[in-house]
């Protein structure tokens, strides 16, 4: 059998250029070397609230963007995780063997819950839906950002005690992080991670940020007090912006110190403002083409859903077996 991929994007919000350099570029380039899947976990998002008009609309636009970034859907699954019901039907068997101390230990759950008035169940749960996504394809490499990867350790240490209490049921995955941009911070508070929910005007450069927006973000990102680069002692907001240039262009540490050493902060933010846009500019193209016609993105969405829901069926099914529970 082939590894399996499965990595998954929330539809809460615009992606930014940290979930392409933490997810999406990664998807792109490993998409052909294993078996594919890639999720608009819409269930996720609504871990905290989403208006609803607007999640309906941000799952098409953020599987349109997954295909722009460059997911090829011949060879790999473009899914939506609320059209297969065996993600919350696997979440709640595995909810069964989770201790919940595992689950309020997570940075995640105390980080989001504490920008709530009331904290949804949802919102302790999500790693253990997290693992059901991942474990219900078998997958055995999950691409995904720096901030990800304490709720995969949970997938795993999920994985090995159901397997302990129930026998060898599920693969166990391994984390794939990029090497560059794993952790893209916020351009306005460059000691937190870039993030879609976020709130601050100039926090995150959208994919699909007109380029002008995308350029003035830039050119008012936090840097720190010194007047030019010194690669030696660099404030997290300096080597955030040559962290999303070396990500983006592929460019190596020794390059970027040559090019950046002793350059004024004015003259940095010009050049990664043009490398950016010079990325995006084709990824807003080929999302353009795309939304132009819904019918295309429909037919892939039920294509995937086709190729992917045997898996799923034959997991649960597997899973509900070794539980006891009831089959036929
Ligand atoms: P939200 O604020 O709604 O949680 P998010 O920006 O964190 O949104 P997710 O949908 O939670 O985005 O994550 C999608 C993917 O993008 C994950 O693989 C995650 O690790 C990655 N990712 C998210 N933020 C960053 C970042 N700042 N740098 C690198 N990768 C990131
Ligand atoms: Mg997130």
């Amino acid at each position: 059998m082939r590894v399996r991929v499965f990595s998954g994007v929330q539809p809460s919000g615009n992606l930014h250029i940290g979930n392409y350099l933490g997810a999406l570029k990664n998807w792109a380039a490993i998409q052909r070397n294993y078996e594919s899947i890639f999720c608009i976990v819409d269930l996720h998002a609504i871990t905290v609230y989403q208006n609803p008009a607007e999640l309906k609309q941000k799952i098409r636009e953020t599987a349109a963007l997954f295909l722009a970034c460059g997911i090829d859907p011949e060879h790999s699954s473009v899914i939506v995780q609320s059209q297969v019901p065996e993600h919350a039907e696997l979440a709640w068997m595995l909810t069964c063997v989770t201790p919940i101390g595992w689950l309020e230990r997570m940075t995640q759950f105390k980080a989001k819950s504490a920008a709530q008035e009331t904290i949804g169940d949802g919102l302790l749960q999500y790693p253990v839906l997290m693992a059901a996504d991942i474990l219900l394809y078998q997958a055995g490499i999950v691409p995904v950002g720096d901030d990800q990867s304490q709720h995969l350790e949970l997938a795993r240490d999920i994985a090995q005690r159901f397997n302990s209490l129930y026998g060898e049921t599920f693969v166990v995955p391994e984390t794939k992080l990029p090497t560059v941009g794993a952790r893209i911070m916020g351009l306005d508070e460059p000691d937190k991670k870039m993030s879609k929910s976020a709130t601050g005007a100039n926090h995150a450069v959208g994919l699909l940020d007109p380029i002008d927006t995308a350029r003035k973000k830039i050119m008012r990102a936090t840097t720190d007090s010194h007047p030019a680069v010194t690669w030696e002692s660099m404030g997290p907001g300096v080597a955030n912006l040559i962290a999303i240039y070396r990500a983006f262009g592929e460019v190596d540490e020794p390059t970027a110190r040559q090019e950046f050493e002793g350059l004024r902060y004015g003259d940095l933010k010009k050049k990664v403002a043009e490398m950016v846009i010079a990325k995006m500019e084709p990824i807003q193209a080929r999302f353009r083409e795309l939304t132009s016609d819904s019918g295309y993105l429909d037919g892939v969405l039920q294509q995937s859903f086709e190729r992917i829901s045997p898996i799923a069926k034959q997991t649960v099914e597997m899973v509900k077996g070794r539980m006891g529970l009831y089959t036929k």
